[in-house]
């Protein structure tokens, strides 16, 4: 997927400190340790933000140091589980969204953070007797995640289950987006063709009442284990399966012979071929290198372009 550069409004320095007491500023943060696939020791400008109804989230906050001369590139990021960092890190400003509450507005109807980490609030709704997000107990990103990528799993997505999404523009405008104004697709959103999109901040989930939630969810967990090399540091999926043909993506990279394949400390899972591994100090120019190679290595056998799933943040996000 294409990463769609933002810009904050103008303002003084990205390592200008905050008063906002919701706000957390580590001036120099190493992202890649917080991110799942850890594949570099990069150091990025973080802001971790706290709560989403009543303090002004850090876009916000920024445009108060106005700058005319200066105009930041910003990422905002959840857990990382969907992205590889460039090892020089990101030239720009990493918001780390730590939006974590969760409100019960009636039976089945959850407002939830975008911080939220997607897994616990799989969890919960099927202890709560509630279907539509069995899936999410096995996904390790938050909320805002999984509704920018639709994630999914066993026939279920993000989207299926969306009432509303609360968003903040990158003019700092709040805005309520109803499910009607919104489009999912397989790990697309329509917030990834937004131009104005600054953060996703809080998501409506409406889920139907069943009996069986949990039983499923069960299974999908220990499909989940027996399939994939749950606890390795991988970023998921690298590649989308192939539209139009039955064959998944995972297939296609066992067949051309590549389970098990390195290069550097990136590595093809030895359990689930669209699993890249990183076991062993893996850099960002090592996963690239291996996406590339099986990229090839599939095109040639099989005339099949792979897609990549994942996400690569290089150093300079160039404006539009
Ligand atoms: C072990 C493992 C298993 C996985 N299994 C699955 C699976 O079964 N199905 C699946 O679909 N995915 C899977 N994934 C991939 C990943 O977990 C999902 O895509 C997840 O939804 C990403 O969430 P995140 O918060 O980590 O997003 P990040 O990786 O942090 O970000 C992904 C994208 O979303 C954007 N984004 C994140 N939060 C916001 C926000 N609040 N506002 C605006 N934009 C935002 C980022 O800018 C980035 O472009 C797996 C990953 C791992 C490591």
């Amino acid at each position: 997927m294409e990463l769609r550069p933002r810009s904050a409004p103008p303002f003084s320095s990205p390592t200008a400190t905050t008063t906002n007491p919701n706000v957390r500023t580590p001036s120099s943060a190493s992202f890649s340790r917080h991110s799942v696939l850890r594949s570099n020791e990069n150091t990025l400008t973080s802001y971790e933000e706290q709560s989403f109804s009543k303090k002004p989230p850090p876009l916000v906050f920024l445009r108060h140091h106005q700058d005319q001369e200066r105009c930041i590139p910003f990422l905002v990021v959840g857990k990382g589980s969907n992205c590889l960092f460039d090892d020089r890190g990101f030239d720009g400003l990493v918001v780390q969204n730590r939006l974590r509450q969760l409100e019960v507005i009636e039976r089945g109807v959850y407002r939830v953070g975008s911080g939220f980490p997607f897994n616990q609030l799989g969890v919960r709704c099927s202890a709560d007797g509630l279907s539509g997000l069995e899936f999410a107990g096995g996904i390790p990103g938050t909320v805002g995640g999984a509704v920018f990528m639709n994630a999914g799993a066993n026939s279920q997505e993000t989207g299926d289950v969306v009432d509303n999404v609360e968003i903040i523009t990158t003019d700092g405008e709040l805005q309520v987006l109803r499910r009607a104004e919104l489009a999912f697709g397989y790990r697309w959103s329509s917030f990834q063709a937004m131009n104005n999109l600054a953060a996703i901040l809080a998501v409506t989930f409406r889920l139907t009442p069943s009996v069986s939630t949990r039983e499923l969810q069960r299974a999908f967990l220990e499909r989940r284990r027996r399939s994939q090399p749950v606890g390795e540091r991988c970023a998921g999926s690298v590649f989308r399966n192939p539209t139009g043909i039955e064959i998944s993506a995972g297939k296609l990279i066992e067949l051309a012979g590549l389970k098990g394949f390195a290069i550097g400390g990136a590595k093809v899972s030895d359990i689930h071929a669209n699993f890249f591994i990183n076991f062993n100090g893996c850099t960002s120019q090592d996963m690239l290198a291996l996406i590339n190679h099986v990229k090839q290595r599939v095109d040639e056998q099989f005339q099949i372009e792979l897609k990549e799933e994942i996400i690569y943040v290089p150093y300079v996000i160039r404006h539009m």
